[in-house]
Parts: structure tokens; C-alpha cells; sequence
């Protein structure tokens, strides 16, 4: 497989509102027909964006860290660390209130704070996994077809079966 190294241009990437790390990662690199090594290898970070992809903040990101990733991905460091966890998260189940998602389609970094059960904007609980066959959902960076891996449904139609809370 041919590898496509970063081109000297960079085509920038704006983070939507409240949109993750991971998400913004996913669409960075497909923006640019990178992948996140490259990425990693061009800012100097490695396997650093490799654990930022799958929320592992630990140790938690430094600033000379997101300052390199803002110089790559040209964006001030502040909307970087916007998009970095602003409490305790959980990572072992990615969540998705689609109702959010189908207003824009983004998984939204607050759904991983530790103890977030509910979307407060839609009053319906959080999504877990797929409603349709108890899937995960995939890590947010690789949300390019916006619907479950195993069985497509788009996130934006699980709306119809999401619970309120
Ligand atoms: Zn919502
Ligand atoms: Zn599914």
C-alpha cells in the first residue's frame, strides 16, 4: 500500500462545537489522506495522538504537546485543548446521543465525562451502543459513515428508539 505523506500544505480542519479529540483526529487525517502515524511522526507527539485517539489521558497531554499538534493542524492551541476532557472520562463504552448527532455529526467530548448519563440539551439518555444488535460503537475518530460498524444503522435514525431521561 502506498503511503501519502503529509503535503507541505495542510488543509485546515475547524473543531465543530464540543467535538472530541478523537473526532477532530479522524477528520483531520482523512481531510489531509493522512493517517494518524504520520501525523504523530510530523509533530514530533509519536504514539501520543495514538492514545489521545482512544481518550487514554494518561499521562495527561502537556502544553508543549498540544502546542505541537495546533502547529501541524495550523489552529490556535486553545481550540486544542478545547476538545481535550475537561473532567474524569470513561472510555469503556463510547457514547452518542444521536439526537445531537443528527444536528451535527460529531461525537461531543462531554459524553465521555465520567459521569454523563443523559444529553441536558435533548433530555435523553445516552447511547451506550448500538440500539439495533448491543454493538460499541467505534472510537469517534472513526466515525467517517456516521452509522454502527456492525450493523450501519446511522446514528442520526437511533433517535427514534433513544430514551428520555
Ligand atoms: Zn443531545
Ligand atoms: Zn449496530
Amino acid at each position: 500500500m502506498a503511503l501519502h505523506p503529509i503535503p507541505p500544505w495542510v488543509f485546515p480542519v475547524d473543531p465543530y462545537p464540543g467535538e472530541s479529540i478523537s473526532h477532530f483526529l479522524g477528520r483531520f487525517c482523512r481531510e489531509n489522506h493522512a493517517t494518524l502515524n504520520q501525523v504523530g511522526a510530523k509533530t514530533g507527539l509519536g504514539a501520543v495522538l495514538g492514545r489521545w485517539e482512544k481518550f487514554r489521558f494518561n499521562p495527561p497531554p502537556t502544553e508543549a504537546q498540544v502546542a505541537a499538534l495546533a502547529t501541524l493542524v495550523r489552529l490556535e492551541p486553545r481550540l486544542i485543548s478545547q476538545m481535550l476532557p475537561k473532567e474524569t472520562i470513561q472510555i469503556r463504552a463510547i457514547r452518542l446521543c444521536a439526537a445531537c448527532y443528527a444536528e451535527k455529526s460529531c461525537h461531543q467530548m462531554a459524553w465521555q465525562h465520567k459521569f454523563a448519563s443523559r444529553c441536558s440539551r435533548h433530555s435523553l439518555r445516552l447511547f451506550l451502543e448500538c440500539p439495533h444488535y448491543k454493538a460499541k460503537f467505534s472510537i469517534p475518530s472513526q466515525w467517517s459513515k456516521g452509522a454502527c460498524k456492525r450493523c450501519l444503522m446511522p446514528f442520526e435514525t437511533m433517535q427514534a428508539v433513544q430514551k428520555k431521561a
